[in-house]
């Protein structure tokens, strides 16, 4: 499983647009709405076990915080029970009682597959909103509308849709051999794929080449898609792809990249294992460590 795919909400995109339908779930005593101050999910810790969970709030406990202007959007049903996620940045202290705020990547470590799913919905959601409060038309400001897909201006009538922004992240290999490469923004003996956003006009097999050739200099012959992951900081959606290089002449940027080197499919086993740890692979909730660990574990 891939982190932040598989959510399991039904997102209810036929309905979501009906303002009374959504208000009368949105006043149900079951709705569930998840709490984000400065785009942390509340967490709770059950029992002694320290089993991590999202801590939902009740509609009716939120009958003190409104506010206008206050960011809160639709993220899909469950059992006929409505889930919303709402900014409350800046009202930290009336949450206390019921968990504590964590950093969106610290709290996937702790989640079930499922939780972090709608963390990553909500935190793109509510962050899109926080920073989209203008209109990129005319410049007047805009509302939310369609349970949070959706912001209108009043003024001109444009409408503006949530931004995903594609990826691409890619393995290179040659042969028996993949390349790890070290990113500038990388803690030291991290290696990883290599990785840049999409541009216009691009497919994703050109922009795996562009990439690469940019990257570490190396020519691609043939580019396999292998699984792509929403990647919320802020808005990314990572499409994975293995690239088969046509030789191995490698000839880094110097800026993005600092350090490139082909590893045999043996040495990457005992990577993955542990056996060996003079390079840091990718952490679990990343694509790349999926792409890597599907590599080795081929023919
Ligand atoms: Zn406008």
């Amino acid at each position: 499983m891939i982190a932040y795919s598989g959510n399991p909400l039904d997102r209810a995109g036929d309905k979501r647009g009906d303002a009374e339908w959504l208000t009368a779930l949105r006043c149900d005593p079951r709705a569930r709405i998840l709490p984000l101050c400065r785009l942390q999910p509340l967490l709770k810790e059950t029992g002694g076990e320290a089993v991590t969970e999202l801590r939902y709030v009740s509609g009716a406990d939120f009958r003190y915080l409104g506010g206008e202007g206050t960011v809160e959007v639709f993220l899909g049903l469950a059992d006929g029970i409505a889930y919303f996620a709402r900014d409350v940045s800046g009202a930290d202290d009336a949450f206390v009682k019921f968990g504590t705020f964590k950093d969106a990547r610290a709290a996937a470590a702790l989640l079930s597959y499922e939780e972090v799913a709608i963390v990553g919905q909500a935190k793109a959601l509510v962050d899109w909103h926080l920073r989209h409060k203008f209109c990129a038309q005319c410049g007047a400001s805009t509302k939310m509308a369609d349970a949070g897909y959706k912001r209108v201006c009043a003024a001109c009538g444009a409408e503006h849709f949530p931004r995903t922004d594609p990826a691409v992240i890619m393995l290179v290999t040659e042969g028996d051999s993949c390349l790890l490469a070290r990113n500038r923004r990388f803690t030291a003996g991290f290696s990883s794929a290599l990785a840049g956003f999409v541009e216009p006009g691009e497919s994703i097999e050109e922009a795996v080449a562009r990439e690469v050739m940019e990257e570490v200099g190396l020519s691609v012959a043939r580019v396999r898609y292998f699984a792509s992951q929403p990647w919320p900081f802020p808005s990314s959606l990572m499409i994975g792809c293995f690239a088969e290089s046509r030789t191995r002449e490698i000839k880094i940027d110097g800026k993005e990249i600092i350090a490139a080197e082909w590893f045999a499919r043996d040495a990457v086993k005992l990577l993955l294992s542990g056996e060996r740890r003079d390079i840091l692979l990718p952490r679990r909730d990343a694509i790349a460590y999926h792409l890597v660990k599907t590599w080795a574990e081929e023919d």
